[in-house]
C-alpha cells in the first residue's frame, strides 16, 4: 500500500478526548458549577438534562437514572410481573437485556433476530408468545429501531407490554404506516437508554433514563429509582439506588445540543461507506430499514464467508485499523444463561452473525483521509483474497 495513504494520526474506534476537546471550557464550567453549589445528588442539573432531552425526543416523561442496565431493571419492575413471567428479547444483544429480567426473577425467551437489521424478528417474536408472557423487550441495534409497526401490532394485539431498548438509537426516528413518526424509545409502555461514555450521547462515568408517555408510570419509576420513597422516609415500594449523578446530568447538558450534529457525521461517514463498500463480493454493507433512520452508533458489516471475518479484522489491526465484534457470542450461549437450556443451533440467524459482523469505527472525529484509508484497506484485503482464490 503507498505510504502517503497512511494517515498521521492513529484511527480510534472511539476518540472521546478529541470530541470532548472543543467542549472543555463549558465543561469545566459545568464541572465546577457543580463543585460549588455541592448538590450531587439530584441537584439542579438532573432535572434541566431531563427536561432538555425529553424536548429533543418528542417530549416525553425523562426519568434519569445511573445507567442503562438499571433502567432496563426499572422498566421491567415498573410493570409488576409475577415471577417467572416471560420476557421475549433477543439472542443477538449486549448482555445486560437479558440480564435485567434475569435478576428480577423473570425469564428471558430468546428469540431470533432479522438477518437484515439484527433486531428481533416479529414472526419469531410472534410464536414465542404464551399465557405467561411478561413484557416483549425490543432492542433497536447498532442505531436503527427494531420493526416497531410489527411489533406495536402484535403487543397491542396480546395486550402484552413493548419495552424499548434504546441505549444504542437515542435520536433515531420511525416512521409507521398511518405516516405518524416517533423517536426510538417513546413508542413502547417504557423506552430505556444508556449514557456509558461510548454511548452516541455518552456520559463521564454510567449514566441512564427512561422514557414513558404515561405520567403515572413516570412517577412510579421515579420512585423505583429511588428507594421506592414517595417522599423522604416514605417507602411505598421495593426500589432501587438509580440515580443520574448531577454531575453528570450538568456535563451531559453540555453535550446533548451537539448531539444532531454529531450524528449527521456519523450518517455521513457511513454514507461514504457505504459508497466505497458496496459491491465488494463476500461483503454486505449495513441494511437500511425503509421506516426507521439510522443513527450508526455502530457501522457493522456483514462478511460472507465466517472465516474472512477473522482475517479481516486481523489484516486490518495489522495496518493500524481497529474494528470490533458486536458480539462474538450470543446470549443464548453465555455459560450465565446455559440454565435456561437453548442449545446451540436454536437461533441461527444471531448465532451467524456472531461468526460474521465486523463494526468498523465510526464516530465524529474520524477523518476522511482516515475513511480513505481504512476503504482502502478493505479493498485490498478483497483484492488480495480474490487473486488467491
Ligand atoms: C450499553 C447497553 C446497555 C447497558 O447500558 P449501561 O449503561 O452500560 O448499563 C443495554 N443495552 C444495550 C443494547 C446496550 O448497548
Amino acid at each position: 500500500m503507498p505510504t502517503d495513504l497512511v494517515p498521521s494520526a492513529p484511527i480510534r474506534m472511539l476518540d472521546l478526548a478529541a470530541q470532548h476537546a472543543p467542549l472543555q471550557p463549558a465543561l469545566d464550567e459545568a464541572l465546577s458549577t457543580v463543585l460549588r453549589e455541592a448538590e450531587f445528588i439530584n441537584g439542579p442539573a438532573v432535572a434541566a438534562f431531563a427536561q432538555e432531552l425529553s424536548a429533543t425526543l418528542g417530549g416525553p416523561h425523562v426519568i434519569p437514572c445511573a445507567n442503562g442496565t438499571d433502567a432496563l431493571q426499572l422498566a421491567l419492575m415498573s410493570l409488576d410481573l409475577p415471577p417467572g413471567a416471560e420476557i421475549i428479547l433477543p439472542a443477538f444483544t449486549y448482555v445486560a437485556t437479558a440480564e435485567a429480567a434475569a435478576v428480577l426473577g423473570l425469564r428471558p425467551v430468546f428469540v431470533d433476530v432479522m438477518p437484515t437489521t439484527f433486531c428481533l424478528d416479529p414472526a419469531a417474536v410472534e410464536a414465542a408468545v404464551t399465557p405467561r408472557t411478561g413484557a416483549i423487550l425490543a432492542v433497536h441495534l447498532f442505531g436503527q429501531c427494531a420493526d416497531l409497526e410489527a411489533l406495536k401490532q402484535i403487543t397491542t394485539r396480546q395486550a402484552i407490554p413493548l419495552i424499548e431498548d434504546n441505549a444504542q438509537a437515542v435520536g433515531a426516528t420511525y416512521r409507521f404506516a398511518d405516516g405518524q413518526q416517533a423517536y426510538a424509545g417513546t413508542v413502547g409502555e417504557v423506552g430505556t437508554t444508556s449514557f456509558f461514555p461510548a454511548k452516541n450521547l455518552g456520559a463521564f462515568g454510567d449514566g441512564g433514563a427512561l422514557f414513558t408517555r404515561d405520567a403515572n408510570r413516570a412517577a412510579y419509576l421515579r420512585q423505583l429509582a429511588n428507594h421506592g420513597q414517595t417522599r423522604k422516609y416514605h417507602h411505598q415500594h421495593i426500589g432501587l439506588n438509580s440515580r443520574l449523578d448531577t454531575v453528570q446530568a450538568a456535563l451531559l447538558r453540555v453535550k446533548l445540543p451537539h448531539l444532531p450534529a454529531w450524528t449527521a457525521i456519523r450518517q455521513r461517514i457511513a454514507d461514504y461507506y457505504d459508497a466505497a463498500l458496496e459491491g465488494i463480493s463476500g461483503l454486505r454493507v449495513p441494511h437500511r430499514d425503509a421506516n426507521s433512520s439510522h443513527v450508526f452508533h455502530q457501522y457493522t458489516l456483514t462478511l460472507e464467508k465466517a472465516p474472512q471475518r477473522d482475517q479481516l479484522q486481523e489484516y486490518l489491526g495489522q495496518r493500524g485499523v481497529p474494528s470490533m465484534v458486536y458480539y462474538p457470542v450470543p446470549v443464548h450461549m453465555q455459560p450465565a444463561y446455559a440454565y435456561l437450556g437453548y442449545p446451540a443451533g436454536q437461533f441461527p440467524v444471531a448465532e451467524q452473525l456472531c461468526r460474521t459482523v465486523l463494526s468498523l469505527p465510526i464516530h465524529p472525529m474520524l477523518t476522511e483521509a482516515q475513511q480513505d484509508y481504512i476503504i482502502t484497506t478493505i479493498r485490498a484485503f478483497f483484492a488480495l483474497t480474490r487473486s488467491a482464490a
